[in-house]
């Protein structure tokens, strides 16, 4: 029978922060994850470059989306890393504190437990482990970019990332590298869904043959990081959450609880794409020679993380006396293709709804051969009015970039969507056709104050004793900048109070 002071279900990002902190602490670890413990010796992983490669891969547990009304009917594909490391195994690697508004917001709405100082104590603590580097490669195109958007007088950085001398670092590192990992079990096995005894949490069960797996036992409490797509649907095999869902579910004890799985948000990008005929195309560096550079310089487009370089822009909200944040970045990419090789240069200015405010949602249904469960999942992009408005203003926000790349001779004629398309109604269908996910869903299981939200603002499910979630899940609004490095942070954060 095995059992710890504490579970971590899913060694992704939030998971093996929360693994290390807790076993430095002194508490014994059952890390549990679906995926390899030795997926971070695949040699895609560690090469920055490569990571689309690994979409669609053995290493991917992502899902598509139901088909988006608002995305012309498409299904978006969320890659998710499965393996010890998790979404680390395959992200840009862009590590950004988060912005203080997003702080200050947090506060405003959690009180006393999300004091910024203490999550900007936390991020300091989270970041010495990771050691973030600055670019070890940049590629010309965004060098000159950066130049001559600097030039202008506009805020641009390259982005730093979490690698060590341009080799990917993925979360499963950083828990190796303590010397408390000791203290951490770690076991593959796909947890089916909580053990409950009354009132209290007291394990997870393990998927066996049919519903009779394993069973690993929490003396202290178990603690979900499965992600924003993964731990909601634990909590619905578990029997917690909107009671309709159960009509559908062999579940024997329902809590009902609606908010599980509500509240979905992701960041959508609007790729514009543009011709760079004086630079050479950005073609997936995975020939000897580059391996070869980057394995021994440390340099070359292999260490290449793609969104390289980008800002904010805060944009007035009409009529308002308030603004909202638009994320950008630069890809030397032809970003609807890459991976493809393209025959010439391509310069992509991503711009990001950073704020949505649409909400979609993911639940649980049995699978079509009743054989189990699957999860579906609905963001619902692009569903309010704002985000409408804001995705149109996000294209002519883009536009004004690459005019000053375009005086200063770096880029030609836009690609995609091309002048061409100047009325709203086309470009509004430029954006249906083509947005896509910047891949950060967060909020399914969020905190609130009230007592319909999932988790108290202490992070504790609320429904039961002695379970906690950590992950992804647990915003109640995606924060501006990439998300990797504020997750991690809450992690430490919660892990070294519980
Ligand atoms: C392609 C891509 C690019 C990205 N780029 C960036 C970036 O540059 N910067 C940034 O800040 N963020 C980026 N992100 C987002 C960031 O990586 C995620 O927000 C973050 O990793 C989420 O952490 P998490 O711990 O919630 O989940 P994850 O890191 O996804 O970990 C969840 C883990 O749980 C495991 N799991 C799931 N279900 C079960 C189960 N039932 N039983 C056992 N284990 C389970 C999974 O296998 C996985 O290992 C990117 C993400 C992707 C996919």
């Amino acid at each position: 029978m095995r059992q710890a002071d504490y579970i971590v279900v899913g060694a992704g990002s939030t998971g093996c922060v929360a693994a290390r902190r807790l076993a430095e602490r002194g508490f014994s670890v059952c890390l549990i994850e679906a995926g390899s413990l030795t997926a971070g010796d695949a040699p895609a992983v560690r090469r920055p470059a490569l990571y689309p490669r690994l979409f669609h891969s053995p290493l991917d547990g992502g899902l598509a989306t139901i088909p988006q009304s608002a995305l012309a009917g498409r299904r978006l594909h969320q890659p998710r890393g499965r393996g010890f490391g998790g979404s680390t195994l395959m992200n840009a690697m862009i590590w950004l504190p988060p912005r203080r508004a997003d702080l200050a917001r947090l506060y405003h709405q959690g009180g006393k437990a999300w004091q910024p100082e203490a999550v900007q104590a936390a991020m300091a603590e989270v970041t010495a482990w990771v050691r973030p580097e600055a670019p070890r490669w940049i590629s010309p195109l965004v060098q000159a970019c950066i130049g001559a958007l600097q030039a202008a007088e506009l805020q641009v950085q390259p982005y730093q990332r979490m690698n060590h001398d341009g080799v990917r670092r993925t979360a499963g590192d950083l828990l190796h590298q303590s010397a408390a990992a000791f203290r951490v079990q770690p076991v593959t096995g796909f947890v089916d869904r909580l053990e409950i005894d009354g009132n209290q949490v007291t394990g997870v069960r393990l998927c066996g043959d049919g519903r009779s797996g394993p069973v690993v036992w929490a003396r202290q409490a178990v603690i979900l990081t499965a992600g924003a797509l993964h731990t909601p649907a634990i909590l619905i095999r578990s029997g917690i959450g909107p009671q309709q869902v159960f009509d559908a579910l062999e579940v024997s004890e329902i809590r009902n609880c609606p908010a599980v799985g509500q509240n979905l948000q992701d960041h959508l990008v609007i790729p514009l794409i543009y011709a760079a005929p004086d630079y050479q195309p950005f073609n997936l560096p995975n020939q000897v020679p580059q391996i070869a550079r980057w394995q021994h310089l440390h340099s070359g487009p292999v260490c290449c993380n793609l969104a390289e370089a980008g800002g904010f822009l805060d944009v007035d909200e009409p009529g308002t006396a308030s603004c909202y944040p638009l994320q950008w970045f630069l890809t030397p990419t032809h970003y609807l293709r890459y991976p493809h090789p393209t025959a010439e240069g391509s310069l992509t200015v991503g711009i990001v709804l950073s704020h949505p405010t649409s909400r979609g949602q993911l639940t649980v249904a049995p699978c079509s051969d009743r054989t189990g469960t699957q999860t579906l999942l609905d963001p619902r992009y692009l569903s309010t009015a704002d985000d409408l408005a804001r995705s149109l203003a996000a294209v002519s926000h883009g536009r004004k970039l690459a005019a000053i790349l375009a005086s200063s001779r770096i880029i030609g004629r836009e690609q995609s969507p091309g002048l061409a398309r100047s009325s709203t109604t086309a470009l509004q269908r430029y954006v249906q056709r083509y947005a896509q996910t910047l891949y950060h869903p967060v909020g399914s299981c969020a905190w609130g104050n009230s007592a319909n939200s999932v988790l108290t603002p202490q992070l504790t499910l609320r429904e039961l004793e002695g379970c906690h979630i950590w992950d992804a899940s647990i915003l109640p609004f995606a924060p501006a900048a990439n998300p990797n490095a504020l997750l991690m942070a809450i992690a430490y954060l919660f892990a070294s109070r519980i």
